[in-house]
């Protein structure tokens, strides 16, 4: 009888192959005359600790009498706890401990079989204290503010350039995680209905790469991390991590899960479409949205800050205001053309595998290939006629788009002041540059940096198109024979100068 086993561990060092157990097993057979009855081989894996060979060998063991020569290789490889000596010394076999020189049967004196008891014990220890060792490390890691483990989903580990093993938003995914939390915090959803949303917007399983299912999605909604926060046994720490979400929606998100909340379907059927993208230009709080006379929205300062000065807006003045800011986004065919190809056509013309070359050096995740660019493009139409279809979308739609286009906005006196999301800034420069005549040159800055832009994306502008391409595949189902969905709008005739 042959038995040898790799543990995970072992497999990352060499000369603890299989192979190389079985082949020292063989060999000592053959020269001491012995014939292999059966061999049973346990491979170890992240996934699967279980020994199925270990528990076949002791079958065989017992429905064999005539076998009663267990070869291995060292103690370490036959027993990974006490019971399990226990099980073969309860068997009545011979081991042959083969790279130890030692054989364990009823013949041994007691201080051989003594000495063999301590091995197993030390063998234990040795790997008790690896694993102790191993938590030490990782809760020392946690109290720094770094996840020690492997990132959560939206995120990905890479190496920081000072040598330090960190976690950074995954420019793909981490942009899906912030969706789904604002989504989840409208209280219009439950389990299920967010999970088909999430899933029509491409949302997949990291490893499996099928459509994700409820149970991780249950899990990510309540997952402090995304708020920053690592929680690492009992212990929370503030961690160091760029969050995906506010602490303040984390608590709302874990209000409606909790059934706490009184967001919820029933008990708020209007949606307030610009509440929670306004600031109060005078104290910087939020605008918060409220129904008066059962008709009519108003926004108005929080005056969380103290008193504030801001009168009362209603929405649909906001919207006007909304309306004329993106009315500046506004441009012909002829105009959009032109700077696609500022775009796409840029000197020197940047070959694909020079590109995702570059953005990996950068240590970004995903090579960035002209898909992407055809995304950016699609993203910066749809900002062209948001001025035009803002007025016609469902509400959660409006906000999405708006937060989509701009970074910021306050209200004060009045009057809207807005800061448009990077891309738009330049799409605005850009426009000024071609309309006051100093013509399309390629070299010059707006058009440069439109470019450069697209041609190697930050995380944030990746991060803004992957948000726009999943509203988009979102709409494409929901919107199907509805109101008028920002895809729609963007399939409308471009407008004359
Ligand atoms: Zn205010």
């Amino acid at each position: 009888m042959l038995y040898a086993r790799v543990s995970t561990r072992d497999q990352e060092k060499e000369g603890y192959s299989i192979p190389a157990q079985v082949k020292l097993l063989e060999d000592y057979a053959a020269l001491n005359g012995l014939i292999i009855a059966s061999s049973h081989v346990d491979v170890e894996t992240a996934r699967k600790a279980g020994r199925t060979a270990f528990g076949e060998m002791l079958r065989y063991l017992r429905r064999h009498p005539e076998v009663r020569i267990l070869l291995v290789e060292k103690t370490d490889r036959l027993y990974r706890n006490i019971k399990d000596w226990a099980i073969i010394d309860d068997l009545g076999i011979e081991v042959h401990f083969v790279k130890e020189n030692f054989i364990l049967s009823d013949d041994c004196r007691s201080s051989e079989k003594f000495m063999h008891g301590i091995k197993v014990l030390m063998a234990k220890s040795y790997i008790d204290n690896l694993s102790e060792e191993a938590t030490k490390g990782m809760a020392e890691k946690a109290r720094q503010g770094l996840w020690p483990s492997i990132a959560p989903f939206g995120y990905a580990n890479v190496i920081d350039p000072s040598g330090r093993k960190v976690v950074v938003v995954d420019p793909e995914i981490g942009p899906l995680v912030t969706l789904l939390y604002d989504w989840f915090a409208s209280g219009r959803y439950t389990l299920t209905s967010i999970t088909r949303k999430a899933r029509l917007a491409g949302i997949k399983g990291r490893r499996s790469r099928n459509p994700i299912a409820s149970a991780t999605i249950y899990r990510i909604l309540r997952n402090r991390f995304y708020a920053g926060v690592i929680e690492w046994g009992e212990a929370i720490h503030e961690g160091v991590h760029e969050p995906l979400i506010s602490k303040a929606l984390w608590d709302a998100v874990q209000d409606i899960l909790d059934g706490r909340s009184s967001t919820n379907i029933r008990a708020n059927p209007r949606e307030f479409a610009f509440s929670g993208l306004i600031k109060c230009g005078h104290c910087g709080c939020a605008a918060v949205a409220e129904i008066k006379k059962e008709r009519y929205i108003y926004y108005h300062c929080t005056g969380y800050r103290g008193k504030c000065p801001e009168r009362y807006v209603r929405e649909e003045v906001l919207e006007e205001r909304f309306t004329a800011v993106l009315d500046r986004l506004r441009c012909t065919d002829a105009e959009f053309n032109l700077m696609q190809q500022a775009i796409l056509a840029g000197q020197p013309a940047i070959d694909p595998d020079e590109l995702d070359r570059r953005y990996r050096k950068k240590g970004h995740l995903f090579p960035a290939p002209g898909a992407l660019m055809r995304n950016a493009i699609a993203y910066l139409d749809m900002g062209r006629r948001a001025h035009r279809s803002l007025a016609s979308l469902p509400t959660e739609d409006k906000r999405q788009m708006l937060g989509l286009i701009l970074s910021e906005c306050f209200w004060a006196n009045g009057e809207l002041s807005v800061a448009f999301h990077r891309p738009f800034e330049l799409l605005v420069a850009w426009l000024r540059q071609v309309r006051c005549g100093s013509g399309t040159d390629f070299a010059h800055r707006p058009s440069a940096a439109l470019r450069e832009m697209f041609q190697d994306p930050s995380p944030g502008v990746r991060r803004l198109i992957a948000r726009y391409n999943a509203m988009v595949a979102v709409q494409a189902d929901d919107g199907a024979g509805e109101a008028a969905s920002i895809q729609d709008n963007w399939l409308l005739e471009g407008e004359a100068a």
